[in-house]
């Protein structure tokens, strides 16, 4: 017989399954484990509400559940989901910012995730853009140099030799929760490491969803000289056409600039009320990117290759040290 502990058991499996999510998400899950429970028992109304107390409440009932549990147990809890329930990894940064300057970081991350030909990156222009953009009006250009010097000192971005900010093996291991959340459709995984991965090469094949990093690229090649996927023959090196760049080497121009599509569970997010007032109608690009997308950039990509091409070349012994390393996760 269904009870209205189910909700908890429900919820439990769901937090255990994925690991760690954003405090929004599994505010939702919450939410549809209540609707379940409530409709396969209809003597049941577990009550959901979506105030800020419910939840809490919520949360150390549950935690309180755990506590009787064996110790192996609760330490895999709290590991996999005490951390994700406070929220938003990001929140890190507030110990060393303002929240004007933390919603400045996100706008800077989402152009960087957004950025056209998978090129992960912002130049300093648009970079400097971005403040008026998402509401920040009283942040100066100069004040908004300042505070991207200072995510730059803090490790926090990156920044080359072009201009270009793009993120660092800090964020990429810190805020990897955060990008999968916000940015589930940009995020790209090596082929061979699954890892996350701004920097390396794409497979040239239309529709081939190869991708590496330069390392494993390095490493693959000495045993094989096909794509893995689609078994095309690949050149000696990674900067070798027709394979193509990802990370700084696609990047030809800001291009128009992006936002992405504000979901209901985002209007929770009471880290920044500003988020995006620019964000009028969506650019129409937006709604169709996707792999199919990605492969039409792609081949795009091909012809403005010359010009990357030289430019790549210079950047080879920066991003030899700007490598995400591997991550424990497998
Ligand atoms: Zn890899
Ligand atoms: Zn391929």
């Amino acid at each position: 017989m269904v009870s209205s502990g189910d909700v908890d058991r429900l919820f439990l499996q769901a937090i255990l399954s994925r690991g760690v999510m954003s405090s929004q998400l599994a505010q939702v899950i919450w939410g549809k484990c209540i609707k379940a429970v409530n409709e396969s028992n209809d003597a049941l109304n577990v009550r959901h509400s979506k105030e800020k107390d419910a939840w809490e409440g919520f949360v150390s009932k549950i935690n309180k559940s755990l506590d009787k549990l064996d110790l192996e147990f609760r330490a895999l809890h709290d590991e996999s989901s005490g951390k994700e329930i406070k929220g938003d990894e990001i929140a890190q940064l507030a110990t060393e910012y303002t929240p004007a300057e933390i919603t400045f970081f996100k706008a800077i991350v989402e152009q960087i995730m957004l950025a056209p030909r998978e090129a992960y990156v912002i130049s300093d222009m648009a970079a400097l853009r971005e403040p008026a953009l998402v509401g920040l009006t009283s942040m100066t250009k100069m004040q908004a140099e300042v505070i991207l010097t200072s995510f730059v000192q803090k490790g926090w971005l990156l920044r080359s030799k072009a201009g270009h900010y793009s993120l660092s093996t800090r964020s990429l291991l810190e805020l990897l929760p955060y990008l999968k959340s916000n940015y589930p459709d940009e995020i790209l995984e090596c082929t061979i490491c699954l890892d996350i991965m701004t920097r390396g090469i794409a497979c040239h094949t239309v529709n081939c969803k190869t991708r590496l990093h330069f390392h494993c690229f390095a490493n693959y090649r000495r045993r094989h000289d096909t794509c893995p996927s689609c078994s095309t023959a690949w050149p000696r090196g990674a900067k070798d056409k027709p394979l193509l760049p990802v990370g700084e080497g696609a990047y030809a121009g800001d291009g128009r600039r992006r936002t992405r599509t504000i979901t209901p569970s985002d209007e929770e997010d009471t880290e920044e009320e500003p988020e995006q007032p620019s964000q009028d109608p969506p650019p129409p690009k937006k709604a169709a990117r996707g792999n199919v997308k990605k492969e039409q950039r792609r081949e795009a990509d091909m012809e403005v290759d010359n010009e990357e091409d030289e430019e790549d070349i210079q950047q080879a012994p920066t991003q030899a040290t700007q490598r995400p390393r591997r991550s424990t996760r497998r």
